[in-house]
C-alpha cells in the first residue's frame, strides 16, 4: 500500500500545469480597456496566462514585454505610470501588442504620424486620442 501511494505521488508530480500569471488589480482597469477596444472588433483575447505587473525599470523603459515558454510577462515602470497617467493606455497597448498579439515594432510614420502603436517610441498622448479608433483598427487588424 505504501508503494503504491509513493507512486502515486511520484506521477502527479510530473503533471505539467502551467504557471499560474499574476496580475496587478491596478494595472487591469487599462488592460480591460485595450481589451475592450478588441471586443468592438470582434477579436476577443484572454490575458489570463499573461503576468501584468509593476517593477523598478530601467531609466528609459516605460513597459516591457518578456516572452517565455510558460508565461508571457508584461513589466510596467511603476514610477512612469504614476506621473503620466495620459499614456498609460498607450503603453499598456504596445505591451500587449507585444505579448498578447505577438506583435513586433513598426516605426514607420505616414504624413508626420506614426503608423501603429507598436511604434518603439511612444508618441504624444494627443496624437494618440486624437487617432484613437485608427490606432485600435492597426493594432487589432493584424
Ligand atoms: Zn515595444
Amino acid at each position: 500500500m505504501k508503494s503504491i501511494l509513493l507512486l502515486s505521488l511520484i506521477v502527479s508530480g510530473c503533471n505539467q500545469f502551467p504557471p499560474i500569471a499574476y496580475q496587478n488589480p491596478e494595472l487591469m482597469p487599462v488592460v480591460n480597456i485595450v481589451l475592450a477596444e478588441g471586443i468592438k472588433r470582434n477579436k476577443f483575447y484572454s490575458v489570463k496566462d499573461i503576468t501584468i505587473d509593476f517593477a523598478d525599470l530601467e531609466e528609459s523603459a516605460m513597459g516591457v514585454c518578456e516572452t517565455g515558454v510558460d508565461n508571457n510577462k508584461i513589466f510596467i515602470d511603476k514610477k512612469y505610470w504614476v506621473d503620466m497617467p495620459q499614456d498609460r493606455e498607450q503603453i499598456m497597448a504596445h505591451e500587449l501588442g507585444h505579448c498578447l498579439l505577438n506583435l513586433e515594432h513598426n516605426d514607420l510614420y505616414r504624413n508626420n504620424y506614426p503608423v501603429s502603436l507598436m511604434d518603439s517610441v511612444i508618441f504624444s498622448s494627443s496624437i494618440f486620442i486624437q487617432y484613437r479608433n485608427y490606432y485600435y483598427d492597426e493594432l487589432f487588424g493584424h
